[in-house]
Formats: structure tokens, sequence, C-alpha cells
């Protein structure tokens, strides 16, 4: 008999909803094909217009974020963001990036980042997505000082550390959203097979990543599905199960 919920098909712990050109059809297509979907966000302006967005489905919810990427022209929303932190459970995308075209914003996204995860701790219990590029145990260590493991949960999103930094985020209690193209590098595979059962999730990251020469979509995840539980040595409709039981602790459900 299969644990499956009979209403779940998949499971999208990161997409950027209102950045498809199609978003109202999107989330449509999220209910349709029953796909859970946290739709992420990159500026705290964007909150108000998604959640009236994604007021009536049943599939999508939404993440309060303020994107590390964005830190440069819009750290000015912070207070904002700090404003809505009652009205939202899912906080994301946030995070920081040590990318060479990034860096030098990375002062600044550190400040704005420790702030996030300072007023996250104190309200307790929410759920945040991490965009950690080429600075894992930097990130770790600030959700360490301020989050973890007491204090919220965190989902390491396109996670690209070493092992080794996989394993520190694994015992501090992150959980990690896998997209195909994490499943396309040799790298990332072998950090994948690493990590715990209980942790594991899908995402998507559209339109960012692409699936066919076309931004991926929510519903791209049953194949991504597919992918982890050969990464796993484990069948499609086990890790199916998996994943939903693991959004389901992250209280990433229908409504
Ligand atoms: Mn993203």
């Amino acid at each position: 008999m299969s644990g499956r919920l009979t209403d779940v098909r998949g499971v999208d712990f990161h997409c950027h909803v209102d950045l498809y050109s199609d978003y109202v059809g999107l989330i449509a297509e999220c209910d349709r094909e029953q796909i859970l979907t946290l739709a992420v966000t990159t500026t705290p302006k964007a909150w108000s217009r998604n959640r009236e967005l994604a007021a009536d489905s049943r599939y999508v919810h939404v993440g309060l974020g303020l994107h590390p990427q964005l830190v440069g022209e819009r750290a000015d929303e912070l207070p904002l963001l700090e404003r809505y932190l009652d009205s939202a459970l899912f906080i994301g995308e946030v995070g920081l990036d040590a990318s060479p075209r990034h860096y030098r914003t990375f002062a600044e996204q550190e400040r704005v980042f420790e702030r996030i995860l300072e007023v996250c701790a104190e309200a307790g219990g929410k759920i945040l997505s991490i965009h950690s590029v080429r600075c894992a145990s930097k990130v770790l260590g600030y959700l360490e000082k301020h989050l973890l493991p007491d204090h919220g949960r965190a989902v390491m999103h396109w996670f690209t550390g070493s092992a080794s930094e996989a394993a520190r985020a694994a015992s501090l209690g992150c959980y990690f959203s896998v997209n195909d193209a994490m499943l396309k590098a040799a790298k990332s595979r072998q950090v994948i097979a690493q990590l715990p059962l209980d942790r594991l999730l899908t995402e998507t990251d559209g339109p960012f990543v692409m699936v066919n020469d076309r931004p991926a979509r929510p519903r791209d995840t049953t194949k991504t599905l597919a992918g982890l539980a050969a990464a796993r040595g484990m069948k499609s409709s086990a890790m199916a199960e998996i994943v939903e039981v693991n959004a389901a602790r992250l209280q990433l459900v229908t409504k």
C-alpha cells in the first residue's frame, strides 16, 4: 500500500512564480497538476501582490524574501520585510552570494541577512529558503549563530557546498531542495547521495533553471523526483513519499 497523499503529485520548494510572464496561469497549473509550490519572492515590495495572486490557490504558498543579489539596490526595503514578518510563515529567498558579480555588496548582504535571521529567530517557527552561492560555510555560521536548531528551520536551496559543508548543514537540521541543474552536476550528485533522506526536497528555481530549452515549471518536479530517486538508488514512488512527508513537516501542505 502506498503512503502517498492522493491529492499531491509533486513538491516545488523554490520557484519564482512572479517572474514568469504567465504567472496567473502558472498558479492555476500548480492547482490543476497538484504540485505544492513555494513561490519565493526577491523583494519585500512583491509580497502583497504575490499573496493576492495565491490567495485562492490550494497549492501555492508565498515566501517573503529579500534576495542577496538585490541587496545592493533594495536594502532599504528591510524595514518592510520586518513589517510583514508576522504575516509570513515562509521566508525566502534570503541568504548570501559571494560570486564575483555580487561580492562588492557582500558586507551589506551580511548585515541584511543577519538582521533577517535575528527577527526570524525572535518571531520563531519561520521556514527559510536559503541562497548560499560560494559561501556555504559563512551562511551556515550565521544560521547556527542566530536560528538553528531551535528558532526556525532552513532549507538550503541549490546547495553547492562541499560534502563536509553539507554534513554540517544536516547536523544543524537543514533541509535541501534539489533541482535539475544539481542532478546534472557530478559533484552535486555525490553530495546528494550522502544527504539524510528525511531532509530531501525538490525545487525548480524556475524560471532560472531551464528544462528542454524552456524555463522549468513546478510540474517538472515530477521528473526531478525521478532523478533524485535514481541518485539514491530508490524507486520514484518511494522518493515521492519521502519528499511529501518532508514538505508536510515544513508545513508545505494543501490549504
Ligand atoms: Mn532562486
